[in-house]
């Protein structure tokens, strides 16, 4: 049975926890506040901007945020000679770390951004599988010995660190965002300096905590390596704009993607941008339909359909339609929405009021466009009135009206009939959005054409699992209006790093490249 907390009962809960994590007071003080969405209530305060500074004497008129990028910097300069195998080191007891708070930070993911235990598990396990990566790359940050055209040289690449890498994040990764860059950035031999999203600055200031703890232990970090910097947008403005930022890594909506990436550009930053998804699934005619109801079913629900690469378009076979819709209609009126600390639960609270009226919207257009909606409903506003929790929605669409189009940041699923894999092919790629997508299929021509050059247009395409839930060993990120960056596995270490093309001459003579002459 499904329960919602009351509204008062959430506060306490976060104080403690933010006391075992070690978070201290005087971070807790200050002019803004911080709400849980389990109640929509107040449950702390947090100070000005800079999250990691207060302990630290400004200059008299100095601005703070300019402050703790210039320290961000001058640690950087020191950081960068400390070979990379150490600092894998300061990484892999920041995995220990970790691995000792984990079930601490797992609670205060779900009190302040609602996601069910074993997500908020999730989210802190995936921050101890990127640090155990990065420690490994620590010895393998390598680069090429290239054949040259010319007697008696060698050419070889060698890459280097970038500077102060930026990171501005979501309300939906707390921190595992901040540590998919932040770990690799690290090794790489760069200061981090990370501005978290508004929500969720109390999970923000216990990842702080934990990473003072293994420099701590680590002994001799500069000051400002890893810097917290608190604040909304302005916060993140002073990142986008700053020359001494080398690289900005921006995860959020296409929205704030569009406004952050000229103006990186305009100063020649590198920017690596992890912006909105729309992800589909196609189910064909041979899919395990079973399979598919259950991948289907974490993919479009999970984390309250809050995830980047949430599942929100499925185009159906028409030959498996019936068997699977009713089924899923089924599972979307009798999933557990409620309180995420408890058992049972799958579904908890949406972010905010705004992410339910933008809901609410999108269902509103979807039914004008001739779609069919079940669910969708608010639930548990008697026991609290500022918290948005609902049941999720699933809308039978005659075709992919503007509100399918869009990316709409709760549990929506648009479900449409197919009758070709070329048509279903183009459905899914006929949004400006290319994060991630799947097919579900035991035909392994379906299959190869999904994942070929002439199928999914998507920076991630899967086989017989849902779009959502990837590891961090393979690079992660999309295409369009995704963004285009990758981070965490395969070779995204090289986005914090710059490359520089050495040729050595070992012999006695000077030819040159392209049989050009020039003798003086
Ligand atoms: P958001 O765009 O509202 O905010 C994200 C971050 O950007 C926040 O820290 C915010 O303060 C900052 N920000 C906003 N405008 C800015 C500006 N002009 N300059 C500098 N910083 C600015 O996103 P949200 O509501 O927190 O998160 C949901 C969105 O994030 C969804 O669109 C989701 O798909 C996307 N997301 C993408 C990925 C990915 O890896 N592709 C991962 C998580 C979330």
């Amino acid at each position: 049975m499904a329960s919602f907390p009351r509204t008062g009962e959430i506060a306490a809960q976060v104080r403690a926890v933010l006391e075992r994590l070690g978070v201290c007071q005087d971070r807790l003080a200050g002019p803004n506040a911080a709400y849980s969405p389990l109640t929509g209530e107040l449950v702390a305060h947090w100070g000005a901007r800079a999250g990691a500074a207060p302990d630290l004497a400004e200059a008299p008129g100095a601005d703070p945020l300019e402050a703790a990028i210039g320290r961000a910097h001058a640690a950087f300069l020191q950081w960068r000679s400390v070979p990379p195998p150490r600092r894998g080191e300061l990484v892999r007891l920041l995995g220990e770390e970790l691995r000792a708070a984990k079930a601490d930070l797992a609670a205060l993911v779900t009190l302040e951004a609602g996601k069910i235990t074993s997500e908020g598990a999730g989210e802190v396990q995936e921050m101890i599988d990127i640090c155990d990566f990065a420690t490994g790359l620590s010895r393998q940050l390598h680069g090429l010995t290239i054949a040259t055209e010319r007697p008696d040289h060698r050419m070889m690449e060698t890459w280097h660190p970038m500077g102060v890498v930026g990171v501005i994040s979501a309300f939906n990764f707390p921190v595992a965002v901040w540590s998919w860059n932040a770990a690799l950035a690290l090794v790489c031999g760069n200061a981090v300096v990370w501005k978290p999203s508004e929500k969720t600055p109390l999970t923000a200031l216990a990842v702080d905590a934990i990473f003072a703890r293994a420099a701590a232990r680590f002994g001799g970090v500069p000051e400002g390596l890893s810097t917290l910097l608190l604040g909304g947008r302005e916060a993140g403005e002073a990142l986008v704009d700053d020359p001494r930022v080398s690289v900005v890594s921006a995860t959020g909506s296409t929205a704030m993607g569009r406004a952050v990436a000229p103006r990186i550009a305009r100063r020649f930053g590198r920017a690596i941008l992890e912006l909105g998804g729309n992800n589909a699934a196609i189910v064909c005619p041979s899919a395990d339909l079973d399979l598919t109801l259950r991948a289907v079913a974490f993919a479009a629900m999970g984390t309250a359909g809050q995830r980047c690469t949430s599942l929100r378009r499925l185009f159906v076979h028409d030959s498996v339609h019936d068997a699977l819709v009713p089924r899923l209609q089924q599972a979307y009126g009798s999933v557990q929405v409620g309180d995420p600390r408890e058992a049972g639960t799958l579904v908890g609270p949406l972010i905010d009021e705004g992410a339910y009226t933008a809901m609410q919207a999108a269902l509103d257009s979807a039914r004008a466009a001739g779609g069919v909606v079940t669910g969708g409903e608010r639930l548990g506003a008697e026991d609290a009135l500022d918290a948005y929790y609902v049941r999720p929605a699933l809308v039978e669409m005659p075709f992919q009206a503007d509100c399918v189009a869009a990316e709409t940041f709760a549990p929506i699923l648009y479900v449409i009939r197919y009758s070709s894999l070329d048509e279903a092919i183009g459905f899914q790629n006929a949004v400006p959005q290319g994060l991630a997508s799947s097919i579900f299929t035991t035909d392994l021509r379906e299959a190869e054409r999904f994942l070929s050059a002439t199928g999914s247009d998507c920076g991630i395409a899967n086989v017989n699992i849902g779009p959502s839930g990837a590891e961090i060993g393979g690079a992660f990120g999309g295409e369009k209006e995704t963004g285009g960056g990758r981070e965490a596995g395969s070779d995204s270490w090289k986005a914090y790093m710059r490359r520089a093309t050495n040729t050595i001459n070992y012999g006695s003579t000077l030819p040159l490249a392209q049989g050009v002459t020039f003798d003086v």
